[in-house]
């Protein structure tokens, strides 16, 4: 992500950024307490403080949500912004001048941004002023889409037939090829002569990006022609991929981050959303005609802590719902789904009934487990018969799997229990046997099996959304549980002394894979031995870490700084934590010999005493040599 922006600029800003100046600016009250600073979070909602901050370090945590990170992380949260975005906004704060790495693709960019703004204005006045849009106008009429929501969304018209468009390109300087590019013009077929105009005739929709930019559109047809397609959408360009733009994000960030628990509303079609933000529901936002991904949920993830799904009552809505919530659970999100009264859509019942009535079925919405548990029960004949809740509790497992968070899991395998009148631990024992592979869609693709006894049919999905994978993160896995103390605190070390080569080898030769017992370990390990080389921070780990990996991290980033304290040199507490690591790996080969006395384990029993002595007692270049992989041979 920051690959546009030299890493030495961005620890810079960093440096230059006082983390307890920046919160503070934020109206947030930081009060001194022991050697760091504690505020109440404002991430979530408390009377005594939790939220700790180490000037220091640059850092902040909140042991009552979790939440964590650094500068850029916390002005990140608080406005919704990306983290490049974040970037630039502390850097015109401090004073520091980024230079962002070379891009021969920028000026195209530059460009085509360029091109979609204009456009996107131009279609907007043809709207308002064209003979030829009046269809169009009688249209958004009929909708009840009129006045200001239509400026806010950009809603316009596209003028028949090639030459207006070519008129529009010659006037404002763009060439057919960056027309084509944006495939709002393409070129002829062969034998023909004329461009053909991909929205000609066409009410369209402008979609920005998350920064506010025109960077597409899509386009609804105003005639009854049954060949053509009901909307047609711009093509991927270098501005755009479908699988991380949604729809409206730009004009709900600010809401979402304001809202109460931060939750976005998510609906399926555009329009469903138009009618939310005109009606005062200005958190909500859709995926870009295409289901709901990986990447939409990274999005979202950056300025809202939790969702709600409003798709359209009929089986297809359901089917989207549980997919779609299945993303959300396994990035950790708390996801919720309002049920519509059966044939309404957002928009539809917003028109009809009005907001309260809108507000009411957002007010119920239930826990994806609880709707997941309610729409299979619907389909089954005897829904308390004993196969029936067999198979809605495999497909709950099945979701609960991929969720992220052991809390929420913990939490929703609670809320299916009870729904499902069975004992919480018969879950949790059925949980603990399920195979380690699992898939977020699975729990859906048991719906439509039941439902209609088929598969899914192909739309998309399957190539969609596997950016986590379930077994990463298994509950079952040791990995669940944190490394031992002395691991824990090797890591401590290496944190106080970052990017300190003089240690590098050192740390290369003796801290193996073979004394690190916990995969948590060999990361930090590795990650410190890379950030040795090419200089990057050890926090830049955060980002990447699933939940329980990040708490570790963070207790670690949180403990103070001992490198000061102790007369020793950093190279003499190496060593012995190198001794103390190889030490530990020896007592576990002697603890796994047989238990029964042959003379060679106790041969091998005594050979591994001696050595445990040595490597305690020998001056290091003695000690050192010892620590082989021949030690275990
Ligand atoms: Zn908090």
């Amino acid at each position: 992500m920051s690959s546009r922006i030299p890493e030495s600029t961005v620890e810079e800003i960093r440096v230059r950024t006082d983390i307890v100046d920046l919160i503070s600016s934020y109206g947030i009250q930081v009060k001194r307490a022991g050697g760091g600073y504690v505020a109440c979070c404002p991430f979530h909602h408390e009377k005594t403080p939790s939220f700790h901050i180490s000037r220091e370090k640059g850092f902040f945590h909140c042991f009552g949500c979790g939440v964590s990170g650094t500068v850029f992380t916390f002005v990140q949260k608080q406005e919704g912004l990306s983290f490049l975005d974040a970037v630039r906004k502390l850097a015109r704060q401090c004073g520091v001048t980024i230079r962002e790495k070379e891009d021969p693709e920028a000026g195209k960019r530059a460009r085509l941004y360029a091109l979609h703004e204009e456009l996107a204005a131009f279609f907007r006045r043809c709207l308002l002023q064209t003979k030829e849009a009046a269809a169009a106008r009688a249209y958004l009429e009929s909708r009840d889409l009129t006045g200001d929501i239509c400026d806010r969304f950009c809603i316009g018209y596209v003028p028949k037939g090639e030459a207006p468009l070519k008129r529009w390109a010659e006037k404002y300087k763009f060439t057919l090829e960056e027309m084509a590019e944006a495939g709002v013009l393409l070129p002829p077929r062969q034998g023909f002569t004329n461009w053909y105009s991909r929205f000609g005739g066409r009410l369209v929709f402008t979609i920005r990006d998350r920064a506010g930019r025109p960077v597409a559109f899509s386009g609804r047809i105003l005639t009854d022609d049954k060949k053509a397609a009901k909307y047609v959408n711009s093509p991927e360009t270098p501005i755009f991929k479908k699988s991380n733009v949604l729809f409206a994000l730009d004009l709900a960030a600010g809401s979402i981050t304001k809202a109460t628990r931060r939750e976005a509303i998510v609906c399926e079609g555009q329009i469903d959303v138009i009618r939310c933000h005109a009606c005062g529901f200005t958190t909500a936002v859709a995926s870009q005609g295409t289901a709901f991904t990986v990447e939409h949920v990274q999005q979202l993830k950056r300025c809202a802590d939790s969702a709600v799904l409003v798709f359209d009552g009929d089986k297809a809505g359901q089917k989207a719902a549980l997919r779609t919530g299945g993303e959300f659970l396994a990035a950790g999100i708390p996801v919720r789904v309002a049920t519509l009264p059966p044939g309404e859509d957002p928009d539809s019942l917003l028109r009809g009934k009005g907001p309260a009535a809108f507000q009411d079925c957002l007010d119920g919405a239930k826990s994806i487990i609880a709707f997941l548990v309610e729409t299979l029960r619907a389909g089954e004949a005897d829904p308390s018969s004993i196969d029936a809740v067999t198979r809605v509790s495999r497909a709950v497992l099945d979701m609960l799997k991929t969720c992220t968070s052991a809390v929420m899991r913990e939490a929703l395998m609670e809320e299916a229990a009870r729904l499902l009148h069975l004992p919480v631990a018969a879950l949790h024992e059925d949980f603990a046997k399920m195979g380690r592979q699992t898939n977020a869609r699975s729990a859906a693709r048991e719906v439509a099996t039941m439902e209609d006894g088929s598969m899914p049919s192909g739309d998309g999905p399957e190539c969609q959304g596997d950016g986590i994978s379930a077994g990463d993160h298994d509950a079952a896995s040791p990995a669940n549980n944190p490394p031992p103390r002395r691991e824990l605190a090797f890591c401590e070390f290496l944190f106080d002394h970052e990017h300190d080569s003089s240690l590098l080898p050192l740390v290369e030769t003796y801290a193996v894979d073979a004394v690190l017992t916990h995969p948590f370990t060999r990361l930090v390990v590795k990650a410190w031995r890379e950030g040795c080389v090419d200089g990057n921070r050890l926090e830049s780990l955060l980002d990447d870490l699933p939940p329980v990996e990040r708490g570790w991290l963070n207790g670690i980033l949180l403990s103070d700084d001992k490198s000061g304290l102790s007369e020793l040199s950093a190279e003499r507490i190496l060593h012995d934590f190198l001794r103390q690591l190889w030490v530990e790996a020896v007592r576990r080969r002697q603890g796994a010999l047989p238990a029964d006395s042959t003379p060679e384990t106790d041969m091998l029993r005594l050979n591994y005493s001696t050595c445990i002595r040595r490597l305690q007692r020998d001056a290091w270049g003695k000690a050192s040599r010892l620590m082989s992989a021949d030690l275990f041979s």
